[in-house]
């Protein structure tokens, strides 16, 4: 029997860490048999910094008249692929701000024309907040609005501005944004398309544990809509809120409440509840070597992605920095295989 929110409550409060741990490593080895551990390399390109959306914990954002604020041109793309492919990736995880000014043809023009430059290349685009920005300003529905990006490239939906999907929280961090129950709409959505997608969690600002679980038990639930051929999430990913120069921080004095046995607890208890969701991915950008690491022991069997050029966590002060070498290495010290991998968490 999957877990309820008030068990999932009580575990997450109550359970001593190091059994968490040993639970989940026991439902790692359901999910994902033997010692590997994923990692792959791909670049994340920012498309603009212009937004609207002005989310109090991200430092990233630009308004349109701002002296630093751009939108990457074609020459920029070319230039960054070059070296992607150069490094031996294919993917771009293509992100930004929701520019008001650019609409659907813009994201379809662009999809095609770097599909036509670069036929292998993958493109892993946008987010939920997107799709439902592009639905009301266009005014076509979340599967029109999809449809239009898959024909013109897209090849799988990243689960961003997933944040906390409780209401209360939203409406605090980012009132401009879609919804808990618009979010969730669109990954149906996409997952009835059959688009691979992937799900996540920006957690430890004002959220409570309560909210937490209740996040868990929400992409459980959808999840377990999905047909069992499709996609569905992949992965989930959760990360810690990065504070440093953001607005939650600066004028509302809400610190990030990361800590490295509270991040392992949160990696342990999704194993435990996201039983239909097969991979968990530990934060390797920002949550560092150590802590990923003990994240392979409490259910986590990937430890993400080489991304080449990461500006938005960077922003709000996450350092941590890896080559293709040192993330293996990480995977190695912790006592796995590396094993390299799609957005799909298909070998290669
Ligand atoms: S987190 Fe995303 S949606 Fe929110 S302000 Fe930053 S770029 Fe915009």
């Amino acid at each position: 029997m999957p877990l309820d929110a008030e068990e999932g409550v009580t575990l997450y409060k109550e359970a001593p860490l190091e059994e968490l741990m040993f639970v989940a490593d026991t439902l790692r080895q359901v999910h994902n048999p033997g010692r590997a551990a994923g990692w792959m390399i791909d670049r994340n390109v920012n498309i603009t910094n212009i937004c609207f959306s002005q989310c109090s914990f991200c430092n990233f954002c630009r308004k349109k008249n701002s002296p630093d604020a751009y939108i990457t041109t074609i020459q920029q793309y070319i230039a960054k692929i070059d070296e992607l492919f150069r490094l031996g990736g294919d993917q771009l995880l293509l992100q930004g701000g929701m520019n008001p000014d650019l609409g659907l043809d813009f994201y379809t023009d662009l999809f095609r024309k770097l599909k036509e430059l670069y036929p292998s290349l993958k493109l892993h685009a946008l987010g939920p907040p997107e799709i439902v920005f592009l639905s009301e300003k266009e005014k076509k529905s979340y599967h029109e609005i999809l449809s239009a990006l898959t024909g013109a490239g897209l090849d799988s939906l990243p689960g961003a501005g997933a944040e906390i999907l409780s209401d209360r929280v939203r409406k605090i961090v980012s009132p401009a944004k879609a919804t808990g129950t618009e979010w969730l709409e669109v990954m149906r959505t996409a997952h009835k398309m059959n688009l691979p997608t992937s799900a996540t969690m920006m957690y430890g600002h004002i959220e409570t544990v309560e909210e937490r679980i209740e996040h868990l038990i929400s992409l459980r639930d959808l999840q377990s809509e999905k047909e069992k051929d499709h996609y569905g999430f992949i992965t989930f990913i959760p990360w810690p809120f990065q504070d440093k120069g953001t607005q939650l921080r600066e004028k509302q004095g809400v610190r990030s409440g990361y800590n490295t046995p509270d991040y392992i607890r949160l990696i342990a208890i999704s194993r435990i509840i996201l039983n239909n969701i097969r991979n968990i991915q530990t934060s390797l950008l920002t949550v560092g070597k150590e802590t990923a690491i003990l994240s392979l022991h409490a259910g986590a069997n990937d430890v993400g992605s080489v991304m080449i050029e990461e500006n938005v966590v960077s922003a709000a002060g996450s350092v941590n920095r890896f080559n293709a070498e040192e993330l293996q290495s990480v995977i190695r010290e912790a006592g796995f295989v590396p094993v390299r991998r799609n957005q799909k968490y298909e070998p290669v």
